[in-house]
């Protein structure tokens, strides 16, 4: 930016110049003596003017030869005081014409030129800043195209989603030799959508169907369409399908198909006509090519659920792939993927870590990877080993730990306190996931302390005696603050909202209120309305949200009864643990364990 300032003064200084240049040239050029009027007038009566230019209030003129000082003829110039000047000039036998004040050397001076000044340094800037953010006012802009020779990605970099991979064989078979599939009439689908929750190797499983196939490969980021031009993001899409029938068989890749697809909004509602233009540009295009070219669309979003319904008919994106958050083997697998290039130790259980990190993706397994490898150098060692990764997968999923935040002493018993109780209401209830880890240690931007609870497996359906073991574990922590301190404090608002989220879905979606029933009471946004930023009203009576309301609190409340009864016939193994805690700052769940074992 700030080269920027300095150019455009640059302009500024030079325009400056180029005004008293232009000014010093043009009078010099004339030689125009200014005198004063009464100097005029003495001229005048001495009968020495030859002619004169009289404007409304300045008089130009030549006197006779002989009366300048070089004996020549002078022009001068003057200030017009007097309005009977006619006559006096007719008196005294000078011709005189009246003029109409021409302006036109002042107006280029004082006008013109300094508007020409500027929109030289606007232009210029303009120029900079084009350059600078991709895509604004660059007009001419091709979409890039990644050749076979950079893609070196290929199946066997994607891991973790065999069935997303099995479906996109095919499309690879097809775009090696496209006459095959076409010789009995058959069409290859124009577009694949690969759909799935962030991080799970959309764009990754994409770019190995162009490494595979060997194929040039166009490919664009949704938003890139959307420009600010209305009409630049149609014609980009135009151009980007004329480049890519030149270099068929190919494949066009657009990711982050949301960004462009968006479901088009009713009426006055949709204030986006740029992008509309867009879409309605690339399903005309989506129509308009033969499929027998052997150009393939292939597309990633992870909204699948807010995309035109245009943009999923037959005939368009009518292959959807699931991507989808891989399982244990998985994930087993992705990590010798990610591994291939780090050292480890000898017999590093990869099935162990696997099994500690349900619910991650592929990106947050190759980021995992890299942390414990990081923290293994850091720790000066020569492999990575299994301690780096138990650390790594606390730092991903806590965040990192700040150890040298300061906390006083008072706040470090009452967050002691408070994950003990989460712990132990947790040990104590059936189907809750086992306690990993107790720490006082605070990490990333909010949380003092943590108690870190792994599943042991993937769960896809929760049971309701599971859920509300869940709501006791997270409001274990303010009951033991007030069991112990008789206060509570604000540390638990995040157990609070995460509560009373699982109680309102039990309420509202799970049909697990006894008043309710088995009702479903969580509308969905409508349709229509996507994008609009308008929610449709709710499907049910004020009398049913009272219910829900009240159902909700009646969960709640009974879960925090419950945590504190466990923790009362708790209260030894909680100040034992307590001290052990506050002195460590961190235990395993089994050491909580075994201590509440010894109690009985
Ligand atoms: P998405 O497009 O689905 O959001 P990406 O394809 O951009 O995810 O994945 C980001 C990174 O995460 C990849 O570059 C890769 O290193 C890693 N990754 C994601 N999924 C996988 C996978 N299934 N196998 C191997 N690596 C993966
Ligand atoms: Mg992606
Ligand atoms: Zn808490």
């Amino acid at each position: 930016m700030e080269k920027h300032h300095k150019f455009s003064l640059w302009y500024v200084v030079l325009g400056i110049w180029a005004v008293i240049f232009v000014h010093n040239l043009l009078f010099s050029a004339l030689a125009v003596k200014i005198i004063p009027y009464s100097e005029f007038l003495r001229l005048l009566n001495a009968n020495k003017l030859a002619e004169v230019a009289v404007t409304e209030n300045q008089i130009q003129g030549k006197t006779v030869e002989g009366a300048g000082p070089d004996g020549k003829a002078e022009i001068f110039s003057t200030v017009r005081v007097d309005p009977e000047l006619s006559k006096m000039l007719a008196d005294h036998n000078v011709t005189f014409k009246g003029e109409i004040e021409s302006r036109w050397l002042h107006d280029i001076l004082s006008w013109v030129l300094p508007v020409l000044v500027f929109v030289g340094v606007w232009a210029f800037m303009m120029r900079r800043m084009a350059g600078a953010q991709q895509g604004f006012m660059a007009f001419g802009k091709k979409a890039r195209i990644y050749m076979q020779d950079e893609l070196s990605v290929t199946f066997e970099d994607v891991a973790g989603v065999d069935e997303s991979k099995t479906e996109l064989v095919e499309v690879v078979e097809f775009l090696r030799d496209p006459g095959r599939f076409t010789r009995l009439g058959g069409k290859m689908p124009r577009g694949v959508l690969l759909v799935g929750p962030p991080g799970t190797g959309k764009t990754l499983l994409a770019k190995a169907v162009a490494g595979e196939s060997k194929v040039p490969f166009f490919s664009l980021s949704g938003s890139e369409f959307v420009e600010l031009f209305v009409g630049m993001g149609a014609a980009r899409v135009r151009d980007l399908f004329t480049q890519a029938k030149e270099k068929a068989p190919c494949i066009i890749f657009i990711d982050e198909l949301d960004a462009l697809g968006k479901a088009r909004g009713v009426g006055a509602f949709s204030g986006h006509d740029e992008r509309e233009q867009t879409l309605n540009q690339l399903l005309v295009e989506m129509d308009g090519f033969d499929p027998t070219v052997g150009v393939i669309l292939i597309a990633a979003t992870n909204r699948p659920e807010i995309l035109d319904p245009a943009l999923l008919r037959p005939g368009r994106f009518d292959r959807q792939i699931l991507v989808d958050r891989p399982d244990k083997t998985g994930r087993e697998a992705i990590l010798k993927v990610h591994l291939k290039g780090v050292v480890v130790e000898d017999g590093l259980d990869l099935e162990r870590i696997a099994a500690m990190t349900p619910g991650m993706v592929g990106a947050d397994l190759a980021n995992l990877v890299n942390e414990a490898a990081l923290l293994g150098v850091r720790r000066g060692k020569d492999a990575v080993g299994m301690a780096e990764f138990e650390e790594a997968v606390e730092r991903v999923l806590a965040g990192l730990e700040k150890r040298n935040r300061l906390i006083n002493p008072d706040e470090k018993k009452i967050v002691a306190y408070h994950e003990l109780g989460h712990a132990i209401v947790a040990l104590s209830l059936p189907g809750a996931d086992p306690v990993q880890k107790i720490s006082i240690i605070p990490r990333g931007i909010a949380a003092l302390g943590y108690t870190l609870q792994v599943p042991t497996e993937d769960r896809f359906l929760m049971r309701r005696t599971e859920l509300l073991s869940r709501i006791a574990t997270l409001l274990g922590g303010r009951a033991a603050e007030e069991m112990v301190f008789g206060d509570v404090s604000t540390g638990a608002h995040n157990d609070l909202a995460r509560a009373t989220d699982i109680a309102r879905s039990m309420v509202k979606q799970y049909g697990m209120s006894e008043k309710l029933g088995q009702v479903y009471l969580e509308n969905e946004r409508r349709q229509m309305f996507i994008g609009s930023g308008l929610e449709a009203p709710p499907e049910y009576g004020a009398g049913t949200a009272e219910v829900i309301d009240s159902e909700i609190k009646a969960i709640l409340d009974e879960r925090y009864q419950k945590a504190r009864e466990i923790l009362a016939g708790r209260r030894d193994v909680l100040e034992k643990a307590a001290v052990l805690l506050l002195e460590k700052e961190k235990i395993d769940g089994s050491e909580l364990a075994a201590l509440m074992e010894e109690a009985g």
